[in-house]
């Protein structure tokens, strides 16, 4: 007898959100059972009629405000949570989830190791999700996988790992305005310093979650981090669907990060990111370096684009995490990522 198709819940409906709903009805043995966001032209409407596809159900998907009737009706396996980038402002959607008794795995930057800025409240969703035995998983594409768990991955071949060097060269185009203006695309230069010291710019969320992640995994303590953000400025006009700096302002940003390990190991991290990279010859890419044995350079060109990675592998953890032991897990805990191309129901463990 097959089993019962796995339920899932999406909370937040937007780029990420929807991208997740897309993936899943593409494949085999899933339901949406139900989808919250605050959006009011979205509340009330079929997801099917905002993704202007087929309803593949025997039951409609409406957007409803409250997620709370989808919790306690439809009993979801997992709910994916894509509506914050900080472990702060996603706690107490998560901690509702969890109390009821469903597995979540968000999109937040810092989830994906939320040990590094958060310890006491890492503590209390690990201690409340074995309490109501559920998982709680933080992952994306970076922080989640292009910047740290690759790495860590590719060091399984080492017999010495010294330092690391990992860089991340991407374009912003693909996003929408709350990222354009969070990185700070079209300001003048005036205009980006002074948010900048207004710490009005979030630049890229992730490299202390991911710092901490590879140094946990190789087993040592981080003892020295900093981080740095610096604008680029564009010589050309640049636009991008959602994005427009003039020659002469801001394109995005170059992120840096320096970390020493209690062994001394660097992890340097360089991250810009930008609209329209190509415009002035700057080519994405996501490269790993390691010192060591054997000395490790990987390199993939272009970058794997942010949305459909950070889409695709909070899907392709979903049988990861309904199958783990109760508590708050990241990346380093569980079986590493795979694509789902069957269905999905093959890969959830006898109950
Ligand atoms: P988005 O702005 O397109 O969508 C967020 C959606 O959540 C919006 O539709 C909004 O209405 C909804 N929302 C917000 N608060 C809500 C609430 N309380 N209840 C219901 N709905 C609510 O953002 P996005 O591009 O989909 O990204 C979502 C989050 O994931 C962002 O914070 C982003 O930074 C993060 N992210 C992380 C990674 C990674 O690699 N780790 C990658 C992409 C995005």
């Amino acid at each position: 007898m097959k089993r019962r198709l796995v339920k899932v819940a999406i909370w937040g409906f937007g780029a990420m959100g929807s991208g997740m709903a897309k993936m899943i009805l593409k494949k085999e043995g899933f339901d949406i059972v139900g989808v919250s966001d605050l959006y009011d032209g979205y509340v009330g409407k079929s997801i099917f009629e905002i993704l202007s596809l087929e309803n593949p159900f025997e039951h409609d998907v409406l957007i409803e405000k409250n997620i709370e009737r989808i919790l306690k009706e439809e009993k979801p396996d997992v709910v994916l949570l894509a509506t914050d980038s900080f472990t702060r402002k996603a706690y107490e959607k998560i901690k509702f989830i969890i109390e009821n008794k469903c597995n979540v795995i968000s999109t937040a930057e810092e989830m994906a190791y939320p040990y590094a800025k958060e310890p006491d409240l890492s503590k209390e969703m690990n201690r409340l999700a074995k309490e109501n035995g559920v998982t709680i998983l933080g992952t994306g594409v970076n922080p989640g996988m292009m910047m740290d768990l690759l790495a860590v991955c590719i060091s399984g071949v080492m017999e010495n790992v010294e330092d690391m060097k990992i860089s991340r060269v991407n374009s912003l185009s693909p996003f929408g305005p709350t990222v354009m203006e969070e990185q700070g695309v079209g300001l003048s230069l005036k205009e980006f310093n002074d948010k900048l010291k207004n710490d009005e710019i979030s630049g890229h969320v992730g490299f202390i979650e991911s710092t901490y992640m590879i140094a946990k995994a190789l087993g040592l303590e981080v003892t020295d981090f900093e981080q740095s953000m610096s604008p680029i400025v564009t010589n050309v006009d640049r636009k991008s669907p959602y994005g427009f700096a003039k020659a002469g302002d801001v394109a995005g940003v170059d992120m840096r990060s320096f970390a020493k390990l209690s062994n001394n190991t660097k992890i340097d991290m360089v991250h810009p990111q930008q609209i329209e990279p190509e415009m002035e010859g700057t080519h994405t890419g996501d490269y790993i370096k390691i010192k060591g044995t054997p000395e490790i350079n990987l390199s993939n060109v272009p970058e794997v684009e942010g949305g459909i990675g950070t889409i695709a592998i909070c899907v392709n953890m979903i049988p990861h995490v309904i199958n783990s032991k109760p508590g708050l897990k990241t990346m380093i805990d569980l079986p590493v990522p795979r694509a789902i191309m069957g269905d999905v129901r093959n890969l959830i463990d006898e109950e």
